[in-house]
């Protein structure tokens, strides 16, 4: 079912038999996303321990990369040990170990602090990385009066703000973060991504951190620094610790946005499953430009063309 839509986009078709073992012969490393490709909210996706026990056997690196900044590397083990899952925290780049990695890799004084947006898990991957952090969980039940003698005093010691999906979002902290960025001098806004939806539970598509980060983008009129999914910054750890070219490793993903142009850019063999956000036409539509090598509907399909 190959099909060219115009000239500028790529073809793309039905996983096969075919396209599966090829697959299986040139990839060393299967990417995954987590929501909607492992699972949705707390419920796993169906097949999913065959399929990676599948890879494994076959002698596959698996990695999870995903955008959901809510859990550090090791609460996200812990979920997925839960799950039923044996994952490793080495096997894990999430967003939030992303935005600590980005501030160490550019140098971030020590002296300076970081304030969050977001829920636990970045606080938890910026104080492993060595930086002093707050606000997240602990100013989620902060409010403000607006009265002619009511002020929020900030910490001109902040150097930057992390902006994950949050919640517990309220005036406060939008009120905060917008201080540090507007008035310390040199302030980062760092987003761990923008995804516009994710499923936060099984039953529905809850707004992402792409809605918080977007608030911060209004009141500051300031463009962030993405750290996760599309922009390739994590692609850099995944190589340097797996030593493997990109064109061996193939994304799998739910989102064509955020997984399936992450992959792209980086040079990945890429896979888009239907079992998330993206219906099939979603990905037909015309205005879409954005085209995986292959879909399929969930990940456990690949169990099918074992051995044919
Ligand atoms: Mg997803």
């Amino acid at each position: 079912m190959a099909r060219v839509e115009n000239g500028a986009s790529k073809p793309y078709r039905a996983l096969s038999n075919g396209d599966f073992n090829e697959l299986l012969d040139s990839v060393e490393a299967f990417l995954f996303d987590c929501d909607g490709v492992i699972w949705k909210g707390d419920r796993l996706i169906d097949g999913v321990p065959r399929t990676l026990e599948m890879l494994r056997s076959k002698g596959k690196k698996i990695v999870f990369v995903t955008n959901n900044s809510m859990k550090s590397r090791k609460q996200y083990a812990s979920k997925f040990r839960k799950l039923g899952l044996e994952v490793s925290e080495e096997e894990i780049f999430s967003s939030s170990f992303a935005a600590a990695m980005y501030l160490k890799l550019n140098s971030f004084p020590r002296e300076k602090k970081v304030y969050v947006i977001g829920e636990e898990g970045i606080l938890e991957e910026l104080k492993l990385a060595g930086f002093t952090c707050f606000g997240g969980p602990e100013d989620s039940n902060k409010s403000i009066q607006l009265k002619s003698d009511f002020m929020v005093k900030h910490d001109e010691n902040v150097g930057a703000v992390v902006v994950g999906i949050d919640p517990h979002i309220n005036y406060y902290k939008l009120h905060y973060g917008t201080l540090c960025i507007r008035e310390n001098p040199g302030c980062l806004f760092i987003a761990t991504n923008c995804d516009a939806v994710g499923h936060m539970t099984d039953t529905q598509e809850w707004p992402g951190a792409g809605c918080m980060v977007g608030a911060i983008c209004g009141s500051t009129q300031k463009e962030p620094v993405v750290v996760g999914k599309p922009s390739t910054f994590m692609m850099d750890f995944l190589v340097e610790r797996f030593q493997i070219d990109t064109m061996k490793m193939c994304m799998v993903g739910d989102r064509l946005d955020t997984d399936i142009l992450f992959g792209q850019n980086a040079g990945c063999n890429t896979l888009l499953v239907l079992s998330g956000v993206t219906t099939l036409p979603m990905l037909e539509d015309s205005l879409n430009t954005i085209h995986p090598d292959y879909y399929t509907s969930k990940v456990s399909d690949i169990l099918n063309f074992l051995g044919d």
